[in-house]
């Protein structure tokens, strides 16, 4: 293997300690020392050259492993050694380094061995007798010695990377088109100004675009005070700073980052380390790529294919945050640059969780529009329903008033006819020479009382008509109820022959309804228990009303002695249309059931043991705090 006499080679002194993956000269070497594997899943030992926290490393035997894994569907077995030899660089290490893995792997000859790093590609040089005999050796790695200087054996194949300064110019004069000035930062060490000449010769045609100037052979300050005077149409490509111009030693990252700090214009450089050390980007191999590239390797040497070192594919990269800090358009980067340290959307950031939250608003508002819409179609629906029931309720107060109107005539006709005889009297006993004024003031006052109970007549007849627009709940006794029916059902009882009677309330029951509604519950009930005692012909004709107490509940029992349900409608009969009268609607019973149930009761029809029927109410006792 010729590994001295490439340019690449000698960047990889650069890469090498600037931890950067890097350059081994390129030898075709056919793969013919590859065991055949047969029938076992081969095996790849990769070895490290320092331990695991070197990222470089890593990076580049992770993407190895998945690339790997992922070509053979994870039939490979991979073995991983770091071999610490920055650490233990001495030669007994070493030894006892090779002897333990040569005992180690001797029942798991790899077929394959990566070394990834100089050190690591002259271990197994060294030891591969002894460790794996009949392995093919891909080398790609960190090393901190010239490659040329490696004696590597001839079928050690690489993959190499090369780092072209000229492309980063390219990628820098595309971000940049407007800039007149270019400057090209370079260190004193050997290898500084071996680069250095590098760039001269690879950036010839271009730097004549132009006003060029290298600035060479300066202390860390001068590149500092030089690079933050350039005027702002600049572009300054950094090579390295392995050596200042009074041969202070540096780490060329850490010399651009204080340079970048104050620098006038943006700075380009053709390392993946130097992202985030203030550089905007360049060309280069990254870990990553390499990592793949050598896993590409190694499969086809694994499938016995002849295998040859390879150059690892560059690509360009950049760092989001100087392109924003120098105002550089995205646009104008080369494709398929990537982009580092990118601030990332917080949909790109969090788009599951986001489209995961959004689903479950919007499901929530779903379910909230469902239930909002639900609610108010249950409140028009209730609402609808309300006004129907205001309505029949009406009607059917109407048809009770007209019901008992002649006897509400007849009773409003005691009063008036009184009042006509007292006034009739009053006038005989004035027109008289002497009249009796106390007995004319004992008429005026019965006149006073007849007409407040003509006024009583007609205000409950008013009462018994109020039309509801709404429910007006209040709360009321529901004895009160029963005895303001009997104030208006008496007269037409007493027409019809019937005797009413009456329970003595013990204790009050409070129920939360609304009172119209309830007594024409109560009407309903005594009309029909009338008209069914009529029916029955003339036996003792009696209505009673009894209120009370039952499970904690108002209870008002309304019964006759007429001649009962039928018992197969007993169930039915609150069903409206049902009637038995020729000038009957059949619809007082279900209005009752309606208007009781509206307030939480129920209603229900027996007949008594001994003849006629029983209506029992039930209603909720108002909630009374004590
Ligand atoms: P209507 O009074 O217009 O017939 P209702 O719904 O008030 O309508 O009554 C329906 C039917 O129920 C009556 O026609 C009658 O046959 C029967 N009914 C109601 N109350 C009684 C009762 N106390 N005794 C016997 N039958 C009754």
């Amino acid at each position: 293997m010729n590994w001295g006499s490439r340019r690449a080679a000698i960047l990889l002194r650069a890469a090498l300690m600037t931890a950067v993956f890097l350059v081994w000269g390129s030898h075709a070497v056919a793969s013919d020392t590859l065991v055949a594997i047969a029938d076992r899943v081969p095996r790849v030992l990769i070895l490290y050259p320092y331990d695991e926290r070197i990222a470089a490393t890593t990076t580049v035997g992770e993407a190895l492993r998945s690339r790997l894994l992922e070509a053979k569907d994870g039939k490979i077995d991979l073995f991983s050694e770091f071999l610490d030899l920055s650490r233990f660089p001495e030669a007994e290490h070493v030894a006892r380094m090779a002897r333990y893995l040569a005992e180690k792997y001797a029942a798991h000859r790899p077929d394959v061995v990566v070394a990834l790093g100089r050190e690591s590609a002259s271990f197994i040089s060294a030891n591969r007798s002894s460790i794996a005999p009949t392995a093919k050796i891909v080398a790609a790695g960190f090393g901190n010695s010239t490659a040329d200087n490696l004696d590597l054996p001839d079928d050690v194949i690489g993959a190499f990377t090369t780092f072209d300064i000229l492309k980063t110019a390219e990628m820098a004069r595309d971000l940049q088109p407007n800039a007149r000035h270019l400057y090209i930062i370079g260190g004193s060490s050997d290898f500084d100004r071996e680069w250095l000449a590098t760039a001269r010769a690879d950036l010839g045609a271009f730097s004549k675009l132009y006003d060029t100037t290298y600035l060479e052979g300066l202390t860390i300050d001068e590149f500092v005070e030089r690079a933050s005077d350039v005027p702002s149409d600049s572009i300054i490509l950094a090579l390295t700073i392995f050596k200042d111009g009074t041969g202070r030693n540096f780490i060329p990252r850490e010399a651009l980052r204080q340079i970048a700090a104050t620098a006038g214009a943006p700075i380009y450089g053709p390392y993946q380390t130097y992202i985030g050390y203030g550089v905007v980007g360049g060309n280069t191999v990254t870990f990553d790529t390499l990592g793949r590239t050598v896993g590409n390797l190694v499969l086809d040497a694994i499938a016995g294919k002849p295998v040859a070192d390879i150059e690892a594919p560059q690509t360009f990269i950049a760092d989001a945050r100087q392109l924003r800090r120098w105002g550089l358009a995205d646009k104008d980067l080369p494709p398929g640059t990537i982009q580092m340290y990118r601030e990332r959307s917080l949909w790109e950031e969090h788009w599951l969780a986001v489209t995961g939250a959004f689903g479950v608003v919007l499901m929530q508002a779903g379910v909230i529009a469902l239930l909002l819409l639900e609610r108010r179609r249950r409140y028009d629906a209730e609402r609808r329903s309300r006004i129907h029931l205001l309505e029949a309720v009406h009607l059917n107060q109407s048809a009770t008033a007209g019901a008992l109107s002649s006897s509400i005539a007849h009773e409003l006709n005691q009063p008036l006819s009184a009042i006509r005889n007292n006034a009739e009297a009053a006038s005989e006993l004035l027109r008289s020479g002497n009249p009796d004024l106390e007995l004319i003031k004992q008429i005026l006052l019965d006149i006073q009382e007849d007409d407040q109970r003509a006024g009583d007549i007609i205000g409950r007849m008013r009462g018994l008509l109020k039309r509801r627009r709404e429910i007006d709940w209040q709360e009321f006794d529901l004895n009160d109820i029963t005895s303001s029916a009997i104030h208006i059902l008496h007269s037409e009882a007493e027409r019809r022959g019937i005797t009413l009677h009456t329970n003595q309330p013990t204790s009050e029951l409070p129920v939360l309804a609304d009172k119209v509604h309830v007594q024409q519950v109560v009407l309903n009930l005594a009309t029909n228990a009338m008209d069914a005692m009529m029916d029955a012909g003339p036996t003792k004709r009696t209505l009673t009303f009894a209120t009370g107490l039952a499970n904690q509940k108002a209870e008002l029992c309304v019964s006759d002695t007429g001649n009962g349900i039928p018992e197969e409608r007993l169930s039915s009969i609150f069903e409206p249309f049902y009637t038995t009268k020729q000038a009957g609607t059949g619809l007082g019973l279900s209005i009752a059931r309606a208007i009781v149930e509206t307030y939480g009761g129920t209603i229900s029809a027996y007949n008594r043991p001994e003849g006629g029927a029983i209506f029992r109410v039930i209603l909720p006792l108002a909630a009374r705090e004590e």
